[in-house]
């Protein structure tokens, strides 16, 4: 049987992807410095690794078919704005020596998840967004160290393919959500922060976002996002790819969803804080064409299903004694 690994699988998107390889019979490895927050990895096997260790990663890959790459220092706005030395640093490192395993692999076959924050920030200052399409992230003015190390590492799979005999597929991801992410604690994103304040709040109360509300992003729901990947990883394509989901909404109008969901009747308080970009979107014109695929959850089930369950798990004793 193929053998898969999945590195930052205690993470919350590779958590899912584990669960999705699973469901499909695979066999998987799953990589982190720490398990999942929420429940067991359902991996065959979990290794406790730093793939800042050069010589760990050159082993752990020897018997493997096929890798997805998802091991990273990320985390939302505030965190990638307010730690941009280590975040370079610890993901160079990262996918360096993950990159070297990769041809030491049995299958020399990777998947490596980028991040829409390659594209350039002056397609990117309007909140009347135009598409980005795959091509355009270079010549780049990307979004951050997060953004340059994220193009970086492209560019280095990228030769490794054409110069290494290594079999290579790159996903942009706009912005996943759903049950399971993180919702506290300085790496949560916008969904999960949002999600957290309107659970906590009390009726009425005024709740804080930072900025005016008004930036406009693409959410992805976790299922749909992992099922993406495989489709990937199967397909025959190599140039990065465009993971997303159409359509854009602003945080406000997040905001103003969830407070419905609440019944909470909250007001919202715009306060300054780091916001990234004004409005982004990725064109998804390739995607359907290459993987004749698309996401299936529409965003308001996506968002009832998140809430409910940050609602829950806030509620729950386990969380009540953190
Ligand atoms: P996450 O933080 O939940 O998962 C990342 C995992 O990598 C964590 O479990 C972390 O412990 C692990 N990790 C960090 N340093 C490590 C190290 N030195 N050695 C081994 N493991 C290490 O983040 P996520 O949201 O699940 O993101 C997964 C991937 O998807 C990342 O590469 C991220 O850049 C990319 N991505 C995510 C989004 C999103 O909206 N969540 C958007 C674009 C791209």
């Amino acid at each position: 049987m193929k053998k898969i690994a999945v590195t930052g699988a205690g993470g919350f998107i590779g958590h899912h992807l584990v669960r999705a390889l699973k469901k499909r019979g695979m066999w998987v490895r799953g990589l982190d410095i720490k398990k999942p927050l929420f429940s067991d990895s359902e991996a065959d096997e979990f290794w406790f690794v730093d793939l800042r260790n050069r010589e760990v990663a050159l082993k752990i890959f020897e018997d493997i078919d096929e890798i997805y790459a998802l091991g990273s220092d990320v985390g939302g706005v505030g965190h990638l704005s307010r730690w941009n030395y280590e975040i370079i640093k610890n993901n160079l490192e990262i996918d360096t020596n993950t990159f070297q395993g990769a041809l030491k692999s049995k299958g020399k076959k990777i998947l490596y998840v980028s991040s829409a924050c390659v594209y350039p920030l002056h397609r990117q200052d309007s909140d009347k967004i135009q598409p980005l399409k795959e091509e355009e992230a270079i010549p780049a003015n990307p979004e951050g160290a997060y953004g340059w190390e994220k193009l970086i590492s492209e560019q280095m799979l990228t030769h490794a393919s054409k110069d290494a005999g290594c079999e290579v597929r790159i996903a942009r991801f706009q912005n996943i959500y759903g049950p399971e992410e993180i919702f506290d604690g300085g790496r949560e994103k916008v969904i999960g922060a949002l999600c957290r304040k309107v659970a906590m709040a009390e009726l009425n109360d005024e709740v804080e976002i930072w900025g005016d509300g008004q930036q406009r992003r693409s959410f992805c729901y976790v299922e749909d996002a992992v099922e993406g990947l495989i489709e990937l990883m199967n397909s025959n394509y190599s140039e990065p790819l465009n993971l997303s989901d159409d359509g854009d909404i602003s945080i406000g109008e997040v905001f103003n969803f969830l407070n419905i969901l609440s019944g909470k009747n909250l007001k919202l308080k715009n306060i300054p804080g780091p916001t990234g970009v004004k409005g982004r979107q990725s064109d998804n014109e390739k995607r359907k064409a290459i993987l004749k695929w698309a996401p299936k959850t529409d965003l308001k089930s996506g968002l009832a299903k998140t809430y409910f369950w940050v609602d829950a798990t806030i509620k729950s004793k386990k969380y009540a004694q953190k």
